[in-house]
């Protein structure tokens, strides 16, 4: 793929301007269900060549998001919970396939079947206002004949004939050029930046990221610390403690939730999590809301004694962990801490409030209408990624206006093949590629 553009002073590669409506940035649950949602409300996928309608620019060289990533020993029996894009079905998987398998397959399905103008890899390197550019408002023109000075109006105002928001239009630079929009819809995830907190001292032996478990295999016969209070520590234990020896820490004491997963108890938790992220304070996961319930992992874990919690050490030392006076040694340490949500590259637009945040009203961004999140806070689960998806795209329309009608949605089954099955085989279509020149 060629690599467009010239870069101009302020690192901003200028040369070929790609003008749309809509960006969405990540082509995980979140992103899928914003595009599915754009194309429900009318706006056309991207062609090459064309100006308007929306495309979505996702880092990965295939299908699946965050899933395509998660370790093979995680079955889909073991998955804390799974919910289908809007509007084709995900038939009963196999509840002992590797869900990095039956996922990705899914969404490469899906966007066969709804024709989703996927771009990848394309990985989005800064989101910024283009009327910050140096040359906003000037009569300089960007590589291939776009107006600069359209691109960089503030004042809103319709363009073309279609509203422009407050702030005029957005620069979406990545590492394939640069795109210009009127709307973002950031659906980035969180796998892309594990989190690893820091302890003194230094242990010698294998340490690893959650993001880089692979399965209990390479633990056999060993003595491996588990560290964390979440879902991802509880399937490592239940893993890890059939073939080795587990030893559990985790920083304060885990909340298990013995009731059912009630439509009033997820609500109740959405409703925590909502909350911080409106006074625009760092966002924690749903599941450190919802607190441990009894999933198939967190059983297997019980009976296999793995799930006798010990509080967070005090220091690593060179072949274990201390508290205190007292070490134990151990052959490795999985650190199952984690996630931050992936949000670098909108630090140009100034979004995060003073409680270290970014503030979303719904999902949009207090402090800026073009920009959505979805996947982000109360919405990082595949429910919450589904329902961000749409009200994102009800508020751009409200924003934006009404594209034309929306074009007949292909013809095709609502339920997706088989996990394995070629997704071109879906509904007759072939997967949408989109040629970025
Ligand atoms: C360990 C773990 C386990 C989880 N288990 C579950 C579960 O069982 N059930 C559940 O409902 N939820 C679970 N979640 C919550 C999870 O966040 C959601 O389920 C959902 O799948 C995430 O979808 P997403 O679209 O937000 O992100 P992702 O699936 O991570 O997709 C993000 C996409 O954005 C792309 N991207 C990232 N940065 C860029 C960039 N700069 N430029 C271009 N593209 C970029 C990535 O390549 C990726 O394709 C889990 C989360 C974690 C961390």
């Amino acid at each position: 793929m060629t690599v467009y553009g010239a870069t101009n002073d302020s690192g901003v590669r200028t040369g070929e301007l790609r003008r749309v409506d809509v960006v969405v940035v990540g082509a995980g649950q979140a992103g899928l269900s914003a595009a599915y949602h754009l194309r429900r409300r009318g706006f056309a996928p991207y062609r090459a060549g064309a100006d308007g309608g929306f495309v979505v620019l996702d880092g990965d060289t295939a299908p699946g998001g965050a899933w395509a990533h998660r370790s093979p020993s995680l079955r889909m029996a073991t998955v804390h919970g799974f919910h289908d894009l809007p509007d084709f079905e995900l038939p009963e998987p196999d509840p002992d396939a590797p869900a990095r398998e039956v996922v990705p397959g899914y969404f490469a399905a899906y966007e066969a079947r709804h024709a989703l103008p996927v771009v990848r890899p394309v990985r989005v390197l800064a989101v910024r206002s283009a009327s910050d550019l140096p040359d906003a408002g000037t009569d300089a023109r960007t590589g291939a004949g776009t107006d600069a000075r359209t691109d960089t109006r503030t004042d809103g105002g319709t363009e073309d004939g279609h509203e422009v928001a407050p702030g005029g239009r957005l620069l979406v630079e990545t590492d394939r050029g640069t795109w210009s929009t009127r709307a973002l819809i950031n659906a980035t995830g969180t796998w892309t930046r594990p989190f690893l907190p820091h302890y003194p001292g230094h242990f010698a032996g294998r340490q690893l990221h959650y993001a880089a478990y692979r399965g209990p295999e390479e633990f056999a016969g060993r003595r491996v610390l588990v560290v964390g209070g979440g879902a991802s520590a509880i399937q490592v234990l239940s893993e890890i403690a059939t073939v080795g020896e587990t030893v559990w820490v985790t920083r304060t004491p885990p909340v298990f939730h013995d009731g059912p997963f009630t439509p009033e108890y997820g609500r109740a938790v959405v409703a925590k999590v909502e909350e911080r992220v409106r006074q625009g304070l760092p966002v924690r996961s749903v599941v450190s809301v919802t607190g441990l319930g009894p999933s198939v992992a967190y059983r297997r874990a019980e009976e296999l004694g793995a799930l006798h919690r010990r509080p967070m050490f005090d220091r690593l030392t060179e072949h274990g962990v201390a508290w205190g006076d007292e070490e134990l040694a151990v052959d490795a340490i999985v650190w199952a801490t984690g996630f931050r949500p992936e949000v670098g590259h909108l630090a140009p637009l100034g979004l995060r409030s003073a409680g270290g945040g970014i503030a979303l009203t719904g999902p949009r961004a207090t402090a800026d209408p073009r920009v959505h999140l979805v996947g982000y806070g109360p919405s990082a689960s595949t429910v919450g990624a589904n329902r961000a998806g749409r009200a994102a795209v009800n508020d751009i329309v409200g924003l934006l206006g009404a594209p034309a009608p929306a074009a007949p949605r292909p013809a095709g089954p609502a339920v997706a093949p088989a996990a394995g099955t070629a997704p071109a085989a879906v509904g007759g279509r072939e997967p949408v590629t989109v040629a970025v020149r």
